[in-house]
């Protein structure tokens, strides 16, 4: 496995290589939500790139950048072991100049749920992706479906800029237990682990009632606003594949989402209907 830090440098590796790229952009701290990315991505592709950054301007002030788990050594084994091909492994100042050309996230999808509990989060995340994918100029990239509304901007914007990256979806790891696997969730205690429970079993609550062919969303939610007292919720939430609010459930195009703070630490997950 090669290591590269230097865009340029990354970039002058790949420019002849005439292979199938994938490539998995993450912020490390990795764990097997990640390695099923990578795993899919060496499957589909005949180069494997994972990039490793934690990027600071996805972060909002007093957010946790400061305290987001960090494990270099780990990753990079974990990377070895899964067949990455490339490391991208880049320091700030490498991907950052003083003053920045940014993108701005869309008006109304950029801004909404996620969005709106971090107002400029997806402004950073589609900046940071936009340099990574010109550095990497992958055949594929793969993101998770756990950040359902990272996913859809994404996408947009590699659709709106007419950009040729095939933007590949990856469904959710979950542990026995259920809860979606995440970084952040070396930030729990034994206790508020089972606290953060109820989230997925807030979406089971959901999926079985569309099973039972009630598909009101408002009738969905009180239900799982009521399972998930009383954990401080930021959003439940159902929308279509373009993240527009709809009044009822619509079979192969819907997505619940759910935002809840245990402890300190704010988890996210979803379930794709
Ligand atoms: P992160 O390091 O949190 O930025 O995540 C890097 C990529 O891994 C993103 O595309 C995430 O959506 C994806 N990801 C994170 N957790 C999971 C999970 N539990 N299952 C599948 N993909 C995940």
């Amino acid at each position: 496995m090669k290591i590269i830090s230097s865009p340029l440098e990354l970039k002058e590796y790949l420019k002849d290589c005439n292979k199938t790229v994938g490539f998995v952009p993450t912020m490390g701290a990795l764990h097997e939500g990640h390695i099923s990315l990578i795993k899919k991505a060496k499957r589909e592709n005949e180069l494997l790139v994972v990039s490793i950054f934690l990027n600071p301007t996805q972060f909002l002030k007093g957010e946790d950048l400061d305290k987001y788990p960090k494990k270099d050594e780990a990753d990079k084994k974990i990377c070895q072991l899964g067949g990455v091909d490339v490391l991208f492994f880049p320091q700030i100042s490498d991907m950052y100049g003083r003053d920045e050309v940014s993108l701005l996230a869309p008006k109304v999808r950029g801004f909404v749920l996620e969005g709106a509990s971090r107002a400029g989060h997806f402004n950073g995340v589609l900046t940071i992706v936009m340099k990574l994918l010109n550095i990497v100029n992958p055949t594929r990239a793969y993101f998770g479906k756990k950040d359902a509304q990272q996913l859809n901007l994404i996408a947009l914007m590699t659709k709106q800029l007419f950009m040729s990256v095939t933007i590949v979806p990856v469904d959710t790891l979950r542990d026995a237990d259920g809860l979606a696997l995440s970084s952040r969730n070396a930030y729990l205690s034994p206790s508020e682990k089972k606290e953060a429970l109820k989230i997925p079993a807030s979406l089971y609550i959901a999926s079985k009632m569309v099973s039972k062919n009630i598909m009101s969303s408002k009738e969905i939610t009180n239900a799982m606003r009521e399972h998930l007292a009383p954990l401080e919720i930021s959003y439940v939430e159902i929308v279509n594949r373009e993240f527009e609010s709809i009044k009822n459930v619509e079979l192969k195009n819907t997505i619940i989402l759910v935002e809840a703070k245990v402890g300190e630490t704010r988890l996210l997950d979803n379930i794709w209907l």
